[in-house]
């Protein structure tokens, strides 16, 4: 039988380390409390939340309070109200509480409890106002309205780990502080907005919010998958009308837990941009773009591909998906291009990223997508971070790892930068840009020389362990050393450290795919866990973390030139039939086609005369964009969907105007696999349409009539009955928490952890050899620095959103990143002017002298057009998956 106790005469059961707060709460008993907060913990500084416990004299605060059998707990006692009142007097006393004013009116915590003790006027003089900080982008902080409940300071130490925000000065002059008392837009905040999350009152509050609505407009709350990186976090939408006044993150959303970046909080702007494509456009013979209607603008595209196709055949046609657009208008852009115009040339941005990962780990383990959960992160014991600019490319996941760090997992980070996580790591492998195969062999080879390896799982579950020994055999610690230049004590140290914790959650981003072996390295990557063991267990495994939010959905859908959606290959003759049954068509294309860097060199030669672009702006973000340009000015004939004129739409013959992210309903997959809902808030800007809808309005006109009518249409229907993994995935089953394929029928719960118990994929995980080589282009006397790529927190990608969200505040332009060593020896400061030059063009840009990056090395981003490292970079690409080596190429710096 439970143990009992009682609040108000009211009998509970006691549950296990629940407190009283905690109880009352979810039976409906109201007690004022502030700085408690259900993902801080008690904290037990306000003090509003005392109650009266029969038989003790002092009043004690539920929050921490755990009952015990038969204890009698009063919660509206004259003493306990007395008590309670006191409190919230002084902190109105302690600043300006004018809710009539304050964006938090009907939304605060602190008028909730002087409402529920019947203050209507504060009892004490209120102390001298001080100005509110409006310094930074996104966040408005008012000391007058804080009441030091500490949550904001416990949030951001804890749970985010940004360790900005602390009490400051003593006694009656306590106040919450940004670094040492800065301005919060001159302190090292990264706008995460955690902070505006958690305050109860109104100390911390959005700018944006401000003349937007408030929470007693009764705001519309609508869960969604945030539109930015991989991690799909879930966000809550708080909508007045059709404008969103808010973003917070969903508390028990997965894998986010309620967290969000300054992107996923604050970039939403976008949606509601004048400068929003509204109406089809189409190039007229003065070359000037001019309104069209959708049957027009159909019609001419229909008829253009039909006459190209039947002068040059279907292979003259070529399609680049979107990775930012939901899965269901992937689907359909891939349907077109194999059902209607005969072709596999079908690929989208994946090709510039994570193309690598795909043919990489489908070699390896036989799926070529990550292993593990994000979740995970927060438990793991141990990881090993190679290539992966985390706090700013997947800030929600870093946010986890630098948890775990704090509660004592061992971090292991291997980059060329010695960015926040290297900052943080128990041990920094600061490598050679492009030697990570040599390292890793290295690694494995101290594994296998000093029998650390796990010989169990390797005997049991993999094959080719002898190839594998043989190569790395050639890297003993010291000719790896030579290579890579971490030191040979501490790749043997990294060995050893692996061997004796396990598992490791081995983590990488773009560092480890964007080379000309960018396969090798995920390879090796493979390698390396299946030597340790580390494959199929919670809490290891390989994870990429893909970029952009649906690059794995778009490889998911078949967006690439070689397999139809689910990874079902287009030369396996029983998948060609399946697909011609289920779409009413016959003769599929069994060629698999090109990919996107083939796909542009192709457009002078004619070899490809038409090329659809969906959503991508590749005139800015392929590499070597003078090529690029030249390329797509060459095009017969080129259409873009987009919800922006881009640097790309420029050489667009027609342009549909697309629906944005919250004007549509459909899914994004994360790179954990999760399939979860984007949910539509308002109606697309003039006539602009979904995407799905636009192909199949095409393939209509084209003489085929789809059926599907909706994005859950095309997911019920079509994409989760066609593709095994999917199978288990329904709209209706995602509508709080998205899924993770693979998921074959509709009881099973989704797959958290791939390759359980050593069965991979497609039976043993396969050991393979891989010899190092060096990048296609290296420093030498003319170009004497390397170049190396990515991206920075508060961008994405070439900022058709987050140019127009306001992020611009907080970046503001393109700077070359180069180191304190080289700065002086140029001769440079902070903010001069550099030129800096490649064999395929130069650009002009401040110099950011920095600690981040090695002497040698200088570091750009493709985010803006003036400055765009792709005026630089290279066109050479890996050799399996042709990924450009945005990673590596040799530049020369000058001062201007
Ligand atoms: Fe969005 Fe990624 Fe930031 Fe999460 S971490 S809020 S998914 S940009």
């Amino acid at each position: 039988m439970s143990k009992k106790f009682f609040i108000n005469v009211r009998e509970f059961a006691i549950d296990g380390d629940k407190t009283v707060l905690q109880i009352a709460r979810a039976n409906g008993i109201y007690i004022p409390s502030l700085c408690y907060h259900p993902k801080l913990g008690p904290a037990s500084k306000c003090r509003v939340c005392v109650v009266e416990v029969d038989g003790t004299r002092n009043l004690q605060t539920s929050c921490n309070l755990v009952p015990s059998e038969n204890m009698n707990i009063a919660t509206d006692s004259p003493r306990v109200i007395e008590a309670q009142k006191m409190v919230v007097n002084l902190l109105l006393a302690n600043g300006n509480h004018n809710c009539l004013i304050c964006e938090k009116n009907g939304d605060c915590e602190l008028q909730d409890a002087a409402y529920h003790l019947g203050i209507e006027l504060p009892a004490f003089q209120v102390k001298e106002f001080e100005p509110k900080d409006d310094s930074s982008a996104f966040i408005i902080r008012d000391n007058n309205k804080c009441i030091q409940c500490g949550r904001c300071v416990e949030a951001c130490k804890s749970l985010v780990v940004n360790e900005v925000l602390d009490f400051g000065y003593r006694g009656g002059e306590t106040t919450v502080i940004c670094d040492d008392d800065k301005l919060m837009g001159q302190s090292s905040c990264v706008q995460c907005g955690e902070c505006v999350q958690v305050c109860p009152v109104g100390a911390l509050i959005e700018k944006k919010r401000v003349g937007k609505g408030r929470a007693f407009d009764n705001l519309r709350k609508v869960q969604t998958t945030c539109p930015y990186c991989g991690v799909g976090c879930q966000q809550e939408l708080h909508v007045n009308g059709e404008q969103i006044v808010r973003i917070t993150g969903a508390e028990h959303g997965k894998p986010n837990d309620g967290h969000l970046c300054v992107k996923g909080r604050f970039g939403y702007d976008f949606i509601y941009s004048k400068e929003r494509l509204t109406t089809p456009l189409i190039r007229d013979a003065n070359g000037e773009f001019r309104e069209a209607g959708w049957d027009e603008a159909i019609t001419l595209v229909a008829e253009k591909f039909k006459e190209i196709i039947k002068e040059s055949g279907p292979d003259s046609v070529a399609g680049v998906s979107c990775a930012r657009s939901i899965n269901e208008d992937s689907y359909n852009m891939q349907k077109l291009f194999r059902a209607v115009f005969k072709t596999n040339n079908i690929d989208h941005c994946a090709r510039v990223c994570h193309a690598p990962t795909v043919a990489g780990l489908a070699a390896s383990f036989g799926s070529g997508a990550s292993s593990n959960s994000i979740g995970e992160f927060k438990n793991a014991k141990q990881f090993f971070v190679i290539g992966s600019n985390m706090t700013e490319a997947h800030p929600v996941a870093s946010y986890f790892v630098k948890r775990a760090k704090k509660d004592g997992a061992f971090l292991i980070v291997v980059d060329p930068r010695n960015h926040e996580l290297a900052k943080r790591s128990d041990i920094f492998a600061q490598i050679k840009v492009g030697t990570d195969v040599a390292f890793l062999n290295g690694v494995m080879n101290v594994l296998i020389t000093e029998n650390l390896y796990d010989k169990k799982f390797v005997d049991e579950c993999c094959t080719g362990f002898n190839e594998l020994k043989s190569v790395v055999m050639n890297y003993p610690p010291e000719k790896a050393a030579e290579i890579c230049k971490v030191p040979a004590e501490m790749i043997v140290k990294i060995a050893r450290q692996m061997a004796a914790v396990k598992p490791t959650m081995l983590v990488y981003t773009l560092g480890i795919t964007e080379h000309t072996c960018g396969t090798d390295n995920v390879m090796s990557c493979a390698n390396l866990q299946m030597l340790l063991g580390n494959m199929g267990v919670e809490f290891g495994g390989v994870n990429p973390m893909r970029g952009q939010n649906n690059v794995q959905g778009a490889c998911d859908m078949g967006a690439l030139p070689n397999v139809f959606h689910g990874y079902q290959k287009v030369i396996d003759s029983e998948s060609r039939a399946k697909f011609e049954k289920a779409w009413g068509v016959t003769e599929l294309p069994d060629k698999p086609g090109l990919m996107i860097p083939d796909m542009i060199k192709s457009l002078p030669s004619k070899k490809i005369r038409a090329i659809w672009i969906f959503g991508e702006n590749l005139a800015n973000a392929e590499p070597d964009i003078n090529h690029t340009e030249k390329c797509l000015a060459s095009a017969d004939f080129l259409v873009c969907n987009d919800i922006f004129h881009t640097e790309t739409t420029r050489f667009a013959h027609v342009i549909f105007p697309a629906a944005a992210w919250c004007e549509d309903e459909g899914t994004f997959t994360s790179a954990e696999r999760r399939v979860s809902l984007v949910r539509k808030i308002k109606e697309a800007p003039g006539v602009a349409k979904p995407n799905w809808w636009v192909f199949r309005e095409v393939a209509k006109k084209m003489g085929h009539d789809w059926e599907s009518d909706s994005g859950r249409d095309i997911w019920d229907n079509e994409i989760a009955p066609l593709a095994p993994a999917y199978s288990g995935i329904k709209f209706d089953r995602i509508q709080k928490n998205g899924l993770q394929w693979p998921c074959p029928n509709e009881e099973h719960p989704g797959t958290f952890v791939l390759h359980k118990e050593g069965k991979f994929t497609h039976g043993k995980g396969i050991l393979k050899g891989i010899e190092w080589t060096a990048p296609a282009e290296v420093e030498d006397k003319e170009y004497p620095y390397i170049l190396s790529t990515g991206r920075r927190l508060s961008q994405y990608h070439t900022r058709t959103q987050t140019g127009r969200s306001g992020m611009d505040l907080i970046y503001k332009r393109e700077t070359a990143d180069i180191s304190i060593a080289d700065a002086g020896r140029l001769g440079v400061k902070d903010g001069e002017m550099v030129s800096v030059a490649s064999r395929r063009g130069a650009v002009k840009v401040p110099a950011r002298v920095t600690d981040e990056v090695p002497a040698g090395m200088v570091w750009m981003t493709f985010h803006y057009r003036d400055g765009n490292c792709n005026w630089l970079t290279n066109t050479a690409s890996d050799r399996v998956t042709k990924t450009p080596e945005y990673k590596a190429c040799a530049v020369r710096i000058d001062k201007i």
